[in-house]
């Protein structure tokens, strides 16, 4: 995990590995301290808390969680006594989608299952190589907000402003105004294969344009390195361009997992996890068809699906 500075009072830790559950975290060391987004498991938020440590004066007294995917909640329970800020959405989503208990029997259960899931065993072992999901306990956010919500820290303000549902139907984005920052959760992958899971290409597409029009010096994207603005115009270049590339093949009658193996990676070839692919084509096809933007996923088929995809493109099996 890298520690940075990336302005006055702001800092980051960045996970570089940047494959699934490598989550980036913020910290903003004023008015007693927030820290956004809390990594996957126990041994990653010590090691975040550690890292923190070198400029904070004690634990921090609010916690933003970004949205409620585990890779940004599940070392909310170190943080006891701070406050925790979240989306209105978030305490219900987080017992379904970030549940400790089911990731822990996926784990256990993967060698055996590996027969017919083969995109379960392959994402439990890449994880096994860094995680340790024993011990998690599922702390949720205590204040919840709607649409904006403003904390004044010694004078300078921090606005988290809710702009769900792009990746998740919590989304929310982290803006420290008097230091161009943006702290910007999961709306921004970086270097990496962004995956969505609720939410809709209009809202994510819109959301970068409001980032964009924020005009920050630095953004801290949810996965992968710090960047400016570039990381969400590229962000935005990918979404736009899997999306007509998706409409392409569908009008063609090909499937979303015929269309992921055909589909030119371009330039996102050289992004990490490029088979992840699939799951924003098949989000395009939930839209062309017309489906909810929050229609239920199978994840083990979805897993299984990105295998499939990378296999057909002679690439490494990554998540
Ligand atoms: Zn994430």
């Amino acid at each position: 995990m890298k520690f940075q500075q990336v302005s006055e009072n702001c800092f980051a830790v960045e996970n570089e590995k940047n494959r699934v559950c490598d989550a980036n975290s913020g910290l903003i060391n004023l008015g007693g301290g927030v820290v956004i987004d809390t990594q996957s498991d126990l041994s990653h938020a010590r090691q975040m808390i550690e890292l923190f440590g070198k400029v904070w004066p004690g634990m921090p007294k609010y916690v933003v969680n970004t949205h409620e995917d585990a890779d940004h909640v599940w070392g909310n329970q170190f943080f006891e006594g701070a406050e925790i800020i979240g989306h209105r959405t978030m305490p219900d989503r987080m017992k379904h989608v970030a549940d400790p208990m089911e990731m822990q029997q996926m784990m256990k259960v993967a060698e055996k299952i590996g027969a017919i899931h083969p995109g379960v065993l392959a994402v439990a072992r890449q994880l096994q190589q860094d995680y340790d999901f024993d011990g998690i306990e599922l702390v949720l956010p205590t204040t919840l907000y709607d649409e904006q919500y403003t904390l004044n820290l010694d004078g300078t303000k921090v606005n988290l402003i809710y702009v769900g549902a792009c990746h998740q139907l919590g989304d929310t984005i982290v803006h420290v105004p008097k230091e161009g920052v943006v702290f910007a959760g999961d709306v921004i992958f970086r270097q990496c294969t962004p995956n969505g899971w609720i939410g809709t290409y209009e809202k994510w597409l819109k959301c970068l344009d409001l980032i964009i029009s924020l005009n920050p010096k630095v953004i801290v994207p949810g996965h992968g390195p710090i960047c400016g603005l570039e990381g969400a115009k590229d962000m935005k270049a990918y979404l736009e361009y899997v999306r007509s590339e998706s409409k392409r093949c569908f009008d063609q009658g090909l499937t979303s997992l015929e269309a992921s193996k055909r589909i030119d990676l371009g330039p996102y070839g050289e992004w990490k996890a490029p088979a992840r692919l699939y799951l924003n084509v098949e989000r395009a096809y939930r839209e062309f068809r017309k489906e909810p933007a929050d229609a239920p996923w199978d994840k083990a088929k979805s897993f299984d699906l990105i295998v499939d995809v990378a296999k057909a493109r002679g690439i490494e099996v990554e998540f």
